[in-house]
């Protein structure tokens, strides 16, 4: 069945008059589900009973159906089904009063980074119904407004443009969400990182650099270091121009890879011209197999103590959900290898 989320108001509207309702029964079919995240026709309690059920036996809400989820004090990760049969994740963050969405926005994920379970396959792109279904499927699961969202879940928002533009249109129109609360979290697509800037200046950028080291980027993350970071920082430069915005660089630490002083200091000044600040992230290792290991918490507080000496802003962040499968994709690969 056709989800009702895919449709733009303008059609639905014509849908409706066709069937002898009057236009506004649109936009209080749109609160019920951007504003209350209702998933259920009948529940629409404003709404003429012939209208319920004409809505119910032609649409459904939500395109794609949970498949299992994982819950710890901090985070819960569910792990959907769509229509044709993929699988993919989003994850729910709370911090203090906070709470934060981690947004999917492709199956996969072409970029092939060595040490992520998700760049093990890409698939598709999610369709705009898909993506801003997550954010529904959540506010109606914990019953409580989520208005921090993140594209930092499956895949590289920045080759799925036009759905990832769509989706933060709606979260920003029609949900009212401030765009500084939303992130696009990049691997570095130079195109990409220059549109934000002059289609949504106030969205908020982070780029998740691996390395400063364009050999090692090269192994790491194969596809990404096609653009190479001298590109990169061309763009990010014209971003801040554009934005007056700083940029969260997400640096991952990669035990004996990229966690030693020379790197925080070849980091500190490949951004010594741009204003950035330091997200350090201690690594979730992939699975069992992994050949990547995580840097111990002393070290990284000595990664994070050196950048800042240099002068540089810097934040270490314990990864959250780390019992729970919490990088992104590891869920569905779990999944994957034991169904
Ligand atoms: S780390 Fe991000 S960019 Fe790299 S493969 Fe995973 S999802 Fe893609």
């Amino acid at each position: 069945m056709r989800s009702i989320l895919g449709i733009k108001s303008e059609e639905l509207r014509d849908i409706i008059v066709k069937e002898g309702y009057e236009p506004y029964r649109v936009r209080q079919i749109l609160e019920w589900i951007y504003e209350k995240a209702v998933l259920d026709f009948y529940s629409m309690s404003n709404l003429p009973k012939e209208l319920r059920n004409f809505l119910s036996g032609n649409f459904s809400i939500l395109p794609f159906d949970l498949l299992t989820y994982a819950q710890d004090e901090e985070t819960i990760k569910f792990l959907f089904k769509t229509e044709d049969g993929l699988t993919f994740e989003s994850v729910l963050i709370f911090h203090h009063n906070r709470r934060t969405l981690c947004l999917s926005s492709q199956i996969g994920c072409p970029i092939q980074c060595r040490f992520c379970a998700t760049g093990e396959s890409f698939y598709r792109n999610l369709t705009y119904e898909e993506i801003i279904g997550q954010y529904i499927f959540a506010k109606s699961y914990i019953k409580k407004d989520i208005r921090s969202i993140v594209f930092m879940g499956m895949g590289e928002p920045f080759l799925n443009e036009e759905n990832v533009y769509r989706v933060i249109d709606t979260l920003t129109e029609e949900i009212k969400i401030s765009p500084r609360h939303i992130t696009i979290s990049t691997s570095g697509i130079p195109q990409g990182i220059v549109n934000l800037a002059y289609r949504n200046p106030k969205v908020r950028l982070a780029f998740s650099i691996w390395t400063p080291d364009e050999d090692k980027r090269k192994i790491l993350v194969p596809l990404a270091s096609r653009y190479k970071l001298n590109d990169i920082l061309k763009s990010l430069r014209e971003y801040v121009d554009i934005t007056g915005n700083r940029i969260s660089v997400e640096y991952t630490l990669l035990k004996g890879i990229n966690d030693s002083n020379n790197d925080a200091y070849k980091l500190v000044r490949l951004f010594s011209d741009i204003p950035v600040f330091f997200n350090v992230i201690l690594y979730n290792p992939k699975d069992e197999s992994t050949t990547i290991y995580r840097t111990s918490v002393e070290e990284a507080q000595k990664f994070v103590e050196f950048l800042r000496n240099l002068g540089k802003e810097a934040h270490l962040r314990i990864s959250k959900g780390l019992k729970i499968s919490g990088a992104c994709g590891q869920l569905r690969g779990a999944y994957e290898r034991v169904k």
